[in-house]
């Protein structure tokens, strides 16, 4: 019994600490109205931010997909696991991005995870290599450098001139410049255009983890590249496609050399069964809902729901970091007070995920509001009035 003993201390040094997670169980498609363990909940959760998780076009793709190419792919890419649904998806995605970088070649990993790790460990595989990481990317990025052979260099948060000190006195024979485009927990952008001027001029690599950008950030929703006007070849590119396209997966964009290092030499993409071809084939529909007006219209909407949070909540206590993407923090502090007005909140039926370390830095719980195009205003004033109400109390 001492294992599982000692199993349990560490679980109970963790509620201790409000630090315990919970899952709550989903009987319904991915959408604002759900039902929640039985009950009908009004949900500011997901990374959905088109709704296209149950777009029916999605969803019948979906469908087709299965039919032509059935339920598995049974294999690694290596072995016999790239369909041809896999190889189509890669050249539109390809051509998503060739505006913004040079000779572009795309390459599809069954999770945005995965991507991350695929790209750090391929391009910092040897030991003369340096990751340079922002200090508030994401735990997969994060992950990603603790797996490579490269040294690891910490920079704070947007700070470009300790990141330019950094490479300026750095004689690593590669230097890759990891970033979230988007940060996932705060909701703000990275400074692409400078860190990439930065990358220029060092001779580095600009990693960048689109994740909660693609699909949303950019006219025509091809994420931070095309929203900061961006072209270079020392680009590489993870877009994630279980967010905005709604589906599952993500792909590395680099030029055509990077992908098929990553295709040699990428142990997450190597050693793990290819993913379904039908959400290969569900994702072409997804791309094409993305780039159309209807994904124009569906981001028009989503900046305006935006605008309507900003404008009409009034918190005096609680901290609101400027963010002009779905993702809309409110910081709250303490791990057990973010879990008694996330519980507050449900009890009204309004369901919004309290963030707590690791996750965040410590005294920086939050709620995570996040906004989709699938929101109307009329439920967006609901979680404004009921956050209003809740901070006065
Ligand atoms: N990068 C960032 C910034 C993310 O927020 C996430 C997902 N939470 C990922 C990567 C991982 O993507 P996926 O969920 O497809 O594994």
């Amino acid at each position: 019994m001492d294992l599982i003993d000692n199993i349990n201390r560490k679980l109970a040094a963790l509620d201790a600490q409000s630090l315990l997670r919970r899952r709550r169980v989903v009987d319904t498609r991915c959408s604002p109205l759900q039902v929640v363990d039985g009950r009908a909940m009004l949900a500011f959760c997901s990374n959905d931010y088109l709704g296209l998780a149950a777009h029916p076009r999605v969803v019948d793709a979906l469908r087709t997909g299965a039919q032509l190419y059935g339920a598995g792919s049974g294999a690694s890419h290596l072995i016999s696991g790239h369909s041809r649904a896999h190889a189509i998806l890669e050249e539109r995605l390809a051509e998503l991005v060739a505006p913004h970088i040079e000779d572009a070649r795309a390459l599809y990993l069954s999770t945005g995870y995965m991507a991350n790790l695929a790209v750090l460990t391929a391009l910092g595989l040897d030991a003369d290599a340096v990751i340079f990481s922002e200090a508030l990317n994401h735990a997969s990025l994060i992950d990603g450098a603790r797996l490579a052979k490269a040294g690891v260099s910490v920079y704070p948060h947007g700070d470009v001139a300790a990141l330019e000190a950094l490479l300026a006195n750095s004689t690593a024979a590669t230097k890759i410049v990891a970033t979230d485009a988007v940060f996932s927990m705060d909701g703000n952008l990275a400074p692409l255009p400078e860190l990439l001027a930065l990358c220029e001029r060092h001779g580095a690599w600009l990693f960048v983890d689109d994740a909660h950008g693609f699909g949303v950030l950019g006219a025509q929703g091809r994420g931070a590249l095309e929203h900061f006007g961006l072209r270079s070849p020392n680009i590489v590119y993870v877009g994630t496609l279980g967010k905005a396209a709604g589906v599952a997966g993500a792909f590395i964009a680099a030029h055509a050399s990077v992908i098929e290092l990553m295709i040699q030499r990428a142990r997450p993409y190597i050693y793990t069964t290819a993913a379904p071809p039908a959400l290969a084939h569900a994702l072409l529909t997804s791309l094409d809902i993305i780039t159309s007006d209807e994904g124009a219209a569906l981001r028009s909407h989503l900046e305006l729901l935006i605008a309507q949070l900003d404008a009409d909540l009034r918190l005096a206590r609680w901290q609101r970091p400027a963010s002009n993407t779905p993702i809309q923090p409110i910081i709250i502090g303490a791990n057990d007070e973010a879990l008694r007005v996330a519980a507050a909140l449900y009890a009204k039926g309004l369901w919004v995920p309290a963030i707590r370390p690791p996750t965040v830095p410590k005294g920086t719980a939050r709620l995570r509001v996040t906004l989709s195009a699938a929101h109307t205003h009329d439920e967006v004033a609901q979680l404004v009035t009921a956050l209003n109400e809740l901070e006065a109390m």
